[in-house]
């Protein structure tokens, strides 16, 4: 790539997208896909060998070799099988290139090894990927060369989901339906589609990969089990949106140019809170597209990483004391006319539909926090949520001080006669352009703030799949509409209706909205008297997709049935215990072989040298017998805590996969790893540094 990046040319180049289709398909097959992509319609075999036909041929064009059915499973990743396009060597010894409608539609990866929560016994163990026609197809570049990805949903033989996929569409399409009839209501006739539309802002860390590659708790496990705070973290606060440094600028423009090539519209980039981290963040698009462009994204910056001599770290805390990663993700709906549900315009009082629309979020919000927390529930989120970081376990809605004032108007008085203005921002210098102020501040500590036209959910893990917060999102809204749209499509007085409804769900749901300081032990208390659930781990939150009323709730709506529900739980519980087991051998390995034994050398070279003064007729040994005798001490309570530590957790390895088992590791591993990690830290600051087995925090965090 040149010097300068023509970025309408390259953007969506390796896409088989909608102009791609135009372009290559006869009119007749592009017509029934189109429908097929918008409206469901099933595509026959026959068109679905065209379209393979002209697929392969388009990526034969780009260097494919091979294609994959690009799918994800349910272990936060991506997963795919290569196949390569030959056919068997014909009787002249050369072979063909082909691709057929059938293996375009349906693959059968021998999956049996992804996690199925017991859907599947290994002997019946038949998994199938389904070609989903609405996220395009792409070509890949790397080591492998180039290769055909077919995105894809992956279920079992009697078609329980395995993936995260198939809720999501399913989602998709239970709001899409109550949110038509929902604006049916107001009169729009013209609407075909409601979809939900996300953005997903997604943060990382970037070390050295000459760093990384000497800690083993990072190449293991992804975050530092062991590390003292450097001198300097982020107090001076000259990291956040500070000038991007040129390694790393030369890393973001690459990064770039890759996803633009891929159609992921990266947009804004910029250094976070802690040093070392950075932010990416996308052009909205629909949510099963943002979903793979998540994907898409993540992949993207760890193999660029590795380009430039760096490491990627998408884990949501890697160091402890400095701030973690997450993915804000942002969600409105919108119809395929264009129109934004959750545009509030310039007099939200007087926007009936807009009203309603934000009361039933605030009750489904409201009804569901457990569900909403629990999508973002993951192993190394338990480091931020609920633990002493952004944002809160608590579950709560910012909404601003316009859209509150409307709203207690409405619950006091019954009518909303006026929305609080906007003013005009003065800053006392004539040459800056004047401009209005936005009607509400922000407020950073909310994970759940409405931003103008859009909700920004700010729990999601930043290495977690952003489908499962999707998934719960766009379901409690579907409840909620459908439960309006049953009454008011029978009221005999419609506004009379829908103002009383608006009311009552305002009214009923106002303790979800909280415009407060959410990091406060006061919103802790208050949440608690309000009866807002605030569960602080993984495990606890994992208990609620089970609970009565989510069952019922996605059974509604079809998108997860009992068993699915009961089998994505297990795996949840079995993904918990098998990560901390692995931090915990990774913490006692390390110990063992580096630790101690660098801690050892050192009090050697002190007892060497405590002898060579004394015998050089120096008798004043105090300091150096001091940090012999604390070192020693340290170094004893090193050893017990390893013993201890390895004590629970061969006892948590013996119990049997489940609730049960994954209890144990949070209630008794975590905290023997926690006993461990004191007195290391306290050695690394004394022990010499040439001696210290691997980087330091300061090493890390500074030396990109
Ligand atoms: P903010 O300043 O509120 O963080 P940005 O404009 O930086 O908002 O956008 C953050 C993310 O939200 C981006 O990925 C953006 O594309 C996405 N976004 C913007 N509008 C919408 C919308 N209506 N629906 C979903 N996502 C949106
Ligand atoms: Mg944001």
């Amino acid at each position: 790539m040149g010097e300068y990046t023509n970025v309408t040319e390259i953007f969506g180049e390796d896409v088989f997208n909608d102009s791609v289709m135009q372009q290559r398909l006869p009119k007749k097959v592009y017509k029934e896909l189109k429908q097929t992509i918008l409206e469901g319609k099933e595509l026959s075999l026959e068109m679905a060998d065209v379209i393979a036909h002209e697929m392969k041929e388009w990526a034969i064009e780009k260097g494919a070799t091979h294609y994959t059915h690009w799918f994800q499973p349910l272990t936060g990743v991506t997963a795919e099988k290569h196949d390569a396009f030959i056919t068997a060597p014909l009787p002249s010894g050369k072979v063909l290139m082909s691709f057929s409608g059938k293996e375009l539609i349906k693959g059968e990866p021998d999956a049996s090894s992804f996690p199925s929560g017991g859907l599947r016994a290994t002997f019946e163990a038949r998994g199938y990927t389904a070609w989903d026609c609405t996220s395009p197809a792409f070509v890949r570049h790397d080591a492998a060369g180039a290769t055909l990805c077919i995105p894809t949903a992956f279920c079992s033989y009697t078609g329980e989901a395995l993936d995260q996929k198939t809720p999501l569409l399913r989602s998709m399409q239970a709001v899409g339906t109550q949110a038509l009839r929902l604006v049916r209501l107001f009169g729009d006739t013209t609407a075909k589609r409601v979809i939900p539309s996300v953005g997903a802002e997604q943060e990382y860390f970037l070390v050295s990969e000459k760093m990384f590659s000497k800690r083993k708790d990072l190449v293991f496990t992804g975050r530092t089990l062991f590390g003292a705070m450097p001198p300097k973290g982020q107090e001076m606060d000259d990291h956040y949106l500070g000038t991007i440094r040129q390694r790393v600028s030369a890393y973001m423009k690459h990064v770039n140019e890759e996803l633009w090539k891929l159609g992921v519209a990266a947009k804004t980039q910029h250094n976070e809170v802690a040093p070392a981290q950075h932010e990416l963040a996308p052009i909205f698009a629909e949510a099963n597209v943002e979903v793979d462009h998540n994907q898409i994204i993540m992949q993207t910056l760890k193999r660029v990483a590795s380009q430039h001599g760096m490491k990627c770290l998408l884990h949501e805390k890697p160091f402890a004391g400095v701030n973690g990663s997450g993915k804000h993700n942002n969600w409105s709906l919108t119809t395929d006319t264009g129109v934004n549900l959750l545009e509030p315009g310039y007099t939200p009082h007087e926007n009936i539909q807009f009203l309603l629309i934000l009361s039933c979020v605030l009750k489904a919000v409201d009804r569901h926090a457990e569900l909403l927390r629990e999508s973002a529930s993951d192993v190394g989120n338990d480091h931020r949520l609920g633990a002493n970081e952004a944002p809160p376990a608590i579950v709560s809605v910012f909404l601003g001080d316009q859209l509150t004032d409307v709203m207690n108007q409405l619950i006091t008085t019954g009518m909303a006669d006026h929305s609080i203005e906007s003013e005009k921002l003065e800053t006392g210098v004539k040459s800056i352009p004047e401009f209005m102020r936005d009607t509400t501040d922000r407020n950073r500590t909310s994970p759940f703030a409405f931003t103008g036209n859009k909700f920004e959910f700010r729990m999601v893990g930043s290495r977690d799949s952003i489908a499962p917060a999707n998934v719960v999102l766009n379901t409690i809204v579907a409840e909620a509409f459908k439960e309006a749209c049953d009454e008011l499509e029978k009221a005999e007085d419609f506004s009379l209706a829908v103002h009383d409804l608006i009311k009552k769900n305002f009214t009923e749901h106002q303790r979800i909205v909280f415009n407060g300081n959410g990091y406060s032990q006061e919103w802790v208390e208050e949440a608690e008297r309000r009866g807002l659930p605030n569960l602080t781990c993984m495990v606890e939150a994992v208990d609620a997709l089970t609970s009565d009323k989510a069952v019922e709730l996605f059974e509604k709506f079809g998108v997860f049935t009992k068993a699915e529900l009961e089998s994505r739980q297990e795996i949840k519980y079995e993904t918990y215990s098998k990560a901390i087991n692995i931090e915990a051998k990774t913490m006692l390995d390390i110990a063992g072989k580096q630790i101690i034994p660098a801690v050892i050398k050192y009090t050697r070279n002190l007892a060497d040298s405590i002898n060579a003064i004394v015998s050089a007729g120096v008798l004043d040994v105090e300091v150096q017998t001091e940090l012999l005798q604390r070192t020693s001490r340290l170094l004893k309570e090193t050893r017990d805590a390893m013993e201890h530590l390895k004590t629970v957790s061969d006892k948590a390895h013996e119990m049997e996969d489940g609730r049960d088992k994954a209890y144990f590791y949070r209630r008794q591993v975590i905290p023997a790893m926690d006993d461990l990690r004191k007195p290391v830290d306290e050695l690394e600051m004394i022990v010499d540094k040439a001696i210290w087995p691997m980087p330091s925090y300061g090493d890390l965090l500074f030396e990109v």
